[in-house]
């Protein structure tokens, strides 16, 4: 056991087995090492940069981040300067680019551990030659176009100014211009023009700054799934993050042979008996139509099981499918057993609240699809008091903390 809940927090009753923990994320390790292989199957010549963000989606920054490079990958991406500073305490030493950046980002920081920073406006260029001033040493920057996303990145406004002032800051060395990317606003609809007209106003930039003298390294623009279904917007680049921890970034579409890496378990803590007509938990939404037996299980939304999804999943436990029923309370909710019959379900056994599809168990997919979000939402959210454990493959002896 790892000892930690999934927030990093130390967890004070930490079991001695994650057989024995209420609520467990098993973050497989060799999933994330054959994902990234699928993923630079896809990548052709480009480098591929596993987006580490968010903690790694919910699967541990540092623990993917590590399997990611062991498997190919050749450098990590985060979203902010403190989550590159997190990677660097927890010893990782690849190349970091981070990109989302607030007025009060401390640029210094990120020189002085070698994170890549990103520039999304004039104002950002200023503070990064401020802080390479500050520090001494020189820069890695990246420049974030918007070229249609309309989210972060160099608004067409801002490009001259910001051309410019790198141009500057680059012929003055205190910063190097590493690549120049974009973000896609509908990777997941892979044949829509826009996903061109965003790669071509991306190149458009990277000729503008070449013609005032500026040499760009590398360009990229493609998330997860422009990476499986638009190999042709590769340049040089490419940036997957859902499909690293093996879920589809095209909805409705192949699993394109990635693996699941996160399974999530709840031990079953209660079995009780209840009589036709019985209404279940709060509300009494659900009632039984018939004497059934119903298991408890620890978890609710505060460790990020959404209370939408009330009366709309199901579980699988010894191998066969429950649905939940009733209200999911904030820190446990039910499951209807039926007649249990075979007897073969006891407290203890544990119950697959999402997993993996080949096994029989639902997935974070189902879970995102049954209340209108997506699976980056369910994963990510996993929180509270679950305690997140690695194994290396599916088989035994796969254990690793
Ligand atoms: C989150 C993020 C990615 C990864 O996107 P996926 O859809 O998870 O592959 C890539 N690039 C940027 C800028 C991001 O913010």
């Amino acid at each position: 056991m790892t000892g930690t809940t999934a927030t990093g927090l130390p967890d004070p009753t930490s079991p001695r087995t994650p057989g024995d923990a209420a609520l467990v994320a098993t973050v497989d390790l060799q999933a994330i090492r054959h994902n990234i292989d699928i993923l630079r199957g896809y990548a052709g010549d480009a480098a591929v940069m596993a987006v580490v963000k968010a903690d790694g989606y919910g699967h541990g920054a540092a623990a993917v981040a590590r399997a990611a490079l062991s498997a190919g990958a050749a450098e990590l991406g985060v979203a902010t300067i403190e989550e590159g500073l997190t990677l660097r305490a927890d010893g990782v030493r690849a190349t970091v680019t981070s990109w989302l950046h607030g007025p009060g980002a401390d640029f210094a920081a990120a020189i002085n551990a070698d994170i890549g920073v990103s520039v999304s406006s004039p104002r950002q260029v200023r503070d990064i030659v401020a802080a390479a001033e500050a520090t001494g040493r020189t820069a890695a920057v990246n420049i974030k176009v918007d070229t249609g996303l309309a989210r972060n990145g160099v608004a067409p406004g801002d490009w001259a100014d910001v051309r410019d002032a790198i141009a500057k800051a680059v012929a003055a060395e205190s910063i190097t211009l590493r690549t120049v990317f974009c973000h896609l606003a509908l990777a997941d609809q892979p044949d829509h023009p826009h996903n061109d007209l965003q790669a071509t106003r991306l190149d458009e930039a990277c000729a503008d700054l070449e013609h005032v003298g500026v040499a760009v390294p590398m360009r990229h623009l493609s998330n997860s799934a422009a990476t499986i279904a638009r190999p042709d917007l590769a340049r040089d680049l490419v940036r997957p993050g859902i499909a690293v921890y093996g879920l589809s970034p095209i909805p409705e579409n192949s699993t394109y042979g990635l693996t699941p890496a996160m399974t999530l378990t709840a031990q079953v803590s209660h079995i009780k008996k209840i009589a036709a007509g019985q209404g279940v938990s709060y509300g009494h939404t659900w009632s039984a139509q018939r004497d059934t037996t119903i298991a408890l299980l620890p978890i609710g939304y505060a460790d990020g099981l959404p209370r939408l999804l009330s009366g709309r999943f199901d579980v699988a436990i010894n191998g066969r499918r429950y649905p939940g029923i009733g209200r999911i309370c904030m820190d446990q909710c039910l499951v209807d057993l039926g007649t249990n019959e075979i007897g073969d379900i006891a407290v203890g056994d544990r119950a697959v609240i999402f997993g993996r599809s080949d096994r029989g168990e639902p997935t974070a997919t189902e879970i995102a699809d049954a209340i209108g979000t997506i699976d980056y939402e369910i994963v990510s959210g996993v929180r509270g008091r679950t305690i997140r454990h690695y194994r290396d493959g599916d088989g035994p002896g796969g254990e690793v903390s």
